[in-house]
């Protein structure tokens, strides 16, 4: 899509919308004294109200993830971001988004909130990418299409050149769920947004970088998206603690964890197809693994009681008999393992 067409899609609303401003937008000086904003002057370590721009954290986070500042929009997780996406493209009652079906519960929920129509298109054979579907599914009215990649619960990511083919053919915004993209040898494609105005990655340090506490999603985009989606925010919607603690962790490596992970999910794809009430392990390029078993409602209530907790995908379309279980720390991973063993062997808490 060229960039001129991007104005287009936006709510009129939001195209005019004058944001709010802070009055030390004004001053960048550093030893202000600061009577604009009715703080305390009292210090407690948060008596000012945080960067509503976390600049120093973008720059951070610039330097990571190799796109310039002006490209990066940081949320409230990025569950934010999912619910910017509608607030700023999708007229409520009017234009719809198309989403690929399983996938992450959000977008629906976002969806609803904004009173905005998702038309759902089920994955392909083996959770592919039912790309032609997709693209018949939406109309002049479909401002947004969501994928995510690896997909939550299927865990497969696509391939490169298949979502960047959606991108140039879909009319409306792409919005390219990364979330797990740490744990997959297919990487990401958040540099391409430099090349397509309509491709908006979104990306998160809830999962490999361990920081789901703290509420840090990030989105790329073109410049213009970006721009768009600040104004709509809250203006401190990353609060102080969080922009503190989050640029801390970041001075850490988080690759070590990346590739225990990883090599543990091997672990648990390889032992599982030996139960005998396994039907199917589905491949994973994510931090868990979807699993088809005999009869997921009696293995979840089994697990509950030995006191692990998986997530019971049963009843959503495209996952009958399947749990998704996250993979954990090697030593939870052997508890994992054994209470499976208790239940092959009839040994089964109900
Ligand atoms: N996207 C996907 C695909 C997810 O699975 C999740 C969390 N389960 C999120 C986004 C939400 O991430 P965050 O914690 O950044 O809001």
């Amino acid at each position: 899509m060229e960039r001129n067409k991007l104005e287009a899609l936006v709510r009129a609303n939001i195209r005019t919308l004058c944001p709010y401003s802070t009055a030390r937008d004004e001053y960048q000086g550093p030893l202000g004294v600061f009577l604009d904003a009715n703080e305390s002057p009292y210090p407690t370590g948060y008596n000012r109200y945080p960067d509503p721009h976390q600049k120093a954290l973008k720059e951070q986070l610039s330097a990571i993830k190799g796109l310039p500042v002006e490209n990066i929009f940081l949320g409230n997780g990025s569950d934010e971001a999912i619910d910017l996406m509608f607030r700023v493209f999708c007229e409520p009652g009017r234009d719809n988004a198309v989403a690929i079906a399983p996938s992450y519960g959000m977008y629906a929920v976002a969806a609803a909130i904004n009173d905005v129509e998702v038309r759902s298109v089920p994955l392909g054979e083996d959770f592919s990418l039912p790309a032609e579907a997709l693209l018949g599914a939406a109309d002049d009215r479909s401002k947004l299409l969501f994928l995510c990649s690896p997909n939550n619960p299927s865990g497969n990511a696509f391939d490169a050149e298949a979502l960047l083919a959606l991108v140039s053919r879909f009319p409306g915004i792409v919005v390219l769920d990364e979330a797990y993209a740490d744990f997959s040898a297919k990487g990401s494609l958040r540099a391409k947004v430099l090349e397509c105005p309509n491709l908006v990655v979104l990306q998160t340090l809830s999962k490999a970088y361990g920081l789901a506490g703290l509420r840090l999603g990030m989105a790329f985009a073109d410049e213009y998206v970006i721009r768009l989606m600040s104004m709509v925010k809250y203006p401190y919607n990353i609060n102080q603690a969080t922009q503190e603690l989050v640029s801390k962790v970041l001075t850490e490596p988080v690759g070590a964890k990346i590739e225990e992970t990883v090599a543990q999910r091997g672990r648990i794809e390889r032992a599982l197809p030996a139960y005998g009430f396994v039907r199917r392990v589905y491949p994973s390029d994510a931090n868990f693994l979807l699993v088809q078993v005999d009869d997921a409602d009696a293995l979840y209530a089994h697990l509950l009681a030995d006191g692990i907790i998986v997530r019971n995908r049963t009843r959503v379309p495209g996952c009958a008999g399947c749990l998704r279980i996250t993979v954990g720390l090697p030593s939870e991973n052997d508890r994992l393992l054994q209470s499976l063993d208790r239940y092959e062997k009839g040994d089964i808490h109900r």
